[in-house]
């Protein structure tokens, strides 16, 4: 016979069953794999990659509700979650005035998995926080550096949340959509103590899937580091750790594409970077999402691309006329969007939104300026040139940021 605290184990939920009945732990496991319980947003997502909005699930996701909900909790910490493959596109901006300066803040640079692995954390710390600063979040406590899809620095970060104020405030996840917060919650739960079992929130390509609050309990914090390296033990709590609806950016490219085109345009591994030397009259296209030419300088420039979308170079002329039929000869190249003609006559046309940009280079240096495209990737420039003019495009104009301290 099995001893009861045994049975309790092998069923976390503490029904006590007949010895006769034990199934197997696989056969336990499989059942409640098939057996889990979604709701209809959640089965939808998961099973048909297809989000539901219906009207309360709209409400809950308005971006002022939830700022404005932190800005009265003077108590709370708050977990500021970036993607440092769209920055600073994916912070939130003016963040000291939208929830208030009285907050903790913790900044979570996430995927950083996409990056090179010989970049220089430091200089990113320092560089991120110069940025934030710029965008007006100031008062920052730590910054860490993770990928929640490779669990990196998970736990250094849980640690930290375990110990922040003595436990006695509650945290809140907030960033724009797609920065990997449900991934960052479903990495918690990987490497935490979780009653024994595996739990999961759903984390997908498409923004704006997170509803309403998630919360986790900080003492699943404790159960799983106990005493903290410096000998603080964690007080009994009742406090969470909350993820909170993404909040959309609207100016991400990113939210033009249909489900299928998020498929193949959002990272998901290491992305190698591609190095081309941009000659004057020429032009660099980022598939159908991006668009760079140089329009006057002397000498080519050595341009890296950063990104899943395959680069294309054309001379300026021709740019024009692939503008305008998104493709070359009876080949539909620029994809995504993929264009199938109903698709093509949908999307919005490609706008020169950024005209004469004028760049000075830095004889040495590996990069002076990167051209961002929100959530595609980004087009850095290398210093061997002494003045260089480029014009940049995009759909709608959408979702171009120029970052002065390259990564
Ligand atoms: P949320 O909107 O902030 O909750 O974002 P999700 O967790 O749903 O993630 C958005 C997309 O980013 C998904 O395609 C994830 O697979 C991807 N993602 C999230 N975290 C990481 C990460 O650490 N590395 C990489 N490469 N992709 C990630």
């Amino acid at each position: 016979l099995m001893p009861d605290d045994i049975k309790k184990k092998l069923y976390p939920a503490g029904e006590i069953v007949d010895t006769d009945s034990l199934e197997s732990m696989e056969e336990r496991n499989e059942k409640q794999k098939d057996e889990r319980i979604f709701c209809h947003r959640c089965y939808n997502l998961l099973n048909y990659n297809r989000v539901t909005t219906d009207t309360w699930q709209e409400s809950l996701t308005t971006d002022k509700s939830i700022l404005s909900f932190l800005k009265k909790k003077e108590d709370a910490v708050i977990v500021t979650v970036v993607d440092i493959f769209d920055f600073p596109g994916s912070l939130l901006e003016d963040l000291d005035i939208l929830i208030g300066t009285d907050k903790q803040n913790i900044l979570v640079a996430n995927k950083m998995d996409l990056l090179p692995n010989d970049v220089n954390e430091m200089r990113i710390k320092r560089w991120l926080y110069e940025k934030c600063k710029k965008f007006g979040l100031t008062n920052i406590s730590d910054i860490f550096l993770i990928s929640a899809k490779k669990n990196w620095k998970i736990q250094e970060l849980a640690q930290t949340m375990s110990t922040i104020r003595s436990g006695f405030d509650d945290i809140y996840l907030i960033g724009k959509t797609n920065v990997g917060k449900s991934e960052l919650i479903n990495s918690f739960l990987r490497c935490l103590i979780v009653d024994g079992w595996r739990h999961k929130v759903t984390s997908s390509p498409i923004p704006g899937t997170t509803m309403g609050m998630l919360g986790l309990p900080l003492t699943l914090f404790k159960e799983t580091f106990g005493v903290n390296p410096k000998g603080f033990h964690f007080p009994q709590t009742s406090k969470h750790l909350f993820d909170t609806p993404g909040i959309i950016n609207k100016n991400q490219l990113i939210n033009l594409l249909t489900e299928e085109e998020l498929k193949i345009t959002i990272p998901q591994k290491y992305i190698k970077p591609l190095t081309f030397a941009l000659t004057p009259g020429k032009t660099v296209f980022l598939e159908g999402l991006g668009r760079i030419d140089y329009v006057d300088g002397q000498k080519p420039i050595r341009i890296t691309v950063f990104s899943r979308l395959k680069p294309h170079l054309t001379s300026m002329r021709r740019a024009d006329e692939i503008c305008q039929s998104m493709a070359v000869g009876d080949q539909t190249f620029l994809q995504p969007p993929i264009f199938s003609s109903k698709r093509k006559e949908l999307f919005p046309a490609m706008i020169k939104c950024i005209k004469n940009y004028a760049m000075k280079g830095t004889p040495g240096t590996m990069s002076v300026k990167d051209v961002v495209f929100s959530g595609v990737g980004w087009i850095s420039f290398g210093g061997m040139f002494d003045k260089a003019v480029i014009d940049i495009w995009s759909p709608n104009g959408m979702g171009i940021y120029i970052r002065d301290k390259p990564l």
